[in-house]
């Protein structure tokens, strides 16, 4: 079982008409975060069951990560609905990544999930390993239809001022079943097929932080018990808690963002290890 699509098709509507590269940032977000990074950090991590953690590939890659493109959708989705996601969101999110005061109504919250959405689908694909493609054709044909976040996901924000570190993208395909249905999500590679991802991006000042999966009761409880210090400065944006938002929120440090990326894989490591597994 992959979640990759025939490696000719649309990751989207699912057309073999000729792909066309697509920004994942969106070209026009340079304006507002300069392409000044000659290099910049990445680094994704996958982990076949709870306690077998394999360690972080981080990579460095060439050039600015604005201009991280892959070739995954066809002409008329990436000129059309994608293209209009990020018209609608560019003077949302522009603002934000400077840190500049900001009221975000229900109405820009959603837009701004659905671009975070839409960014985390497509980035999955810089992995080129399709069984860290945690969604399915069926879920991003939905994410299609509807133009809103995968059903039951969770995006945070938080606010972030450049310190030491430089932008980055941290991901991690994780592969959470239960036991009874292991047999069936075996990947060609003999290793299961991963079915749930965390993503936390750094961008300009802003913070978002994206967890999803193809069976959100993976994801539903959490909670952040174990960190106050996150629960006080990540605000959730979907889905949809408060009316407004007034930006910039409580700032974060570098710390901060390391030990928010990786809470989830710790705590299913200590699940994992309470349970002698
Ligand atoms: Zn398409």
């Amino acid at each position: 079982m992959s979640n990759a699509p025939p490696s000719q098709s649309c990751v989207f509507c699912g057309s073999t008409e000729k792909k066309t590269h697509e920004h994942i940032w969106g070209d026009w977000l340079k304006d507002y975060v300069p392409g000044r990074l000659s290099k910049h950090g990445y680094s994704f991590q996958e982990i076949d069951r709870p306690g077998q953690t394999i360690p972080p590939s981080h990579r460095i890659r060439a050039g600015d990560p604005l201009n991280s493109q892959v070739k995954i959708v066809c002409a008329k989705c990436n000129n059309g609905w994608l293209s209009r996601i990020q018209q609608e969101t560019k003077p949302i999110l522009g603002p934000l990544t400077q840190g500049q005061p900001a009221v975000l109504g229900r109405e820009a919250q959603e837009k701004l999930a659905t671009w975070i959405t839409m960014a985390t689908i497509t980035a999955e694909y810089l992995n080129y390993n399709p069984r860290l493609v945690t969604t399915t054709q069926d879920q991003r044909q939905q994410f299609m239809e509807t133009g809103k976040p995968l059903i039951g996901s969770r995006i945070w924000l938080g606010y972030w001022e450049p310190n030491r570190l430089a932008q980055q993208w941290l991901h991690t395909s994780i592969a959470v079943y239960d036991e009874a249905e292991l047999p069936n999500v075996t990947h060609y590679d003999g290793a299961p097929q991963t079915n749930t991802q965390v993503t936390t991006v750094r961008l300009g000042k802003l913070l978002f932080h994206v967890m999803s999966s193809t069976d959100p009761r993976n994801i539903s409880q959490w909670d952040w018990r174990d960190d106050p210090r996150a629960r006080r400065l990540l605000f959730p944006l979907w889905p949809i808690r408060h009316q407004l938002i007034a930006w910039p929120i409580n700032g974060m440090l570098d710390w901060d963002v390391s030990r928010i990326s990786q809470a989830y894989i710790r705590r299913l490591d200590a699940i994992a290890t309470a349970l002698g597994d």
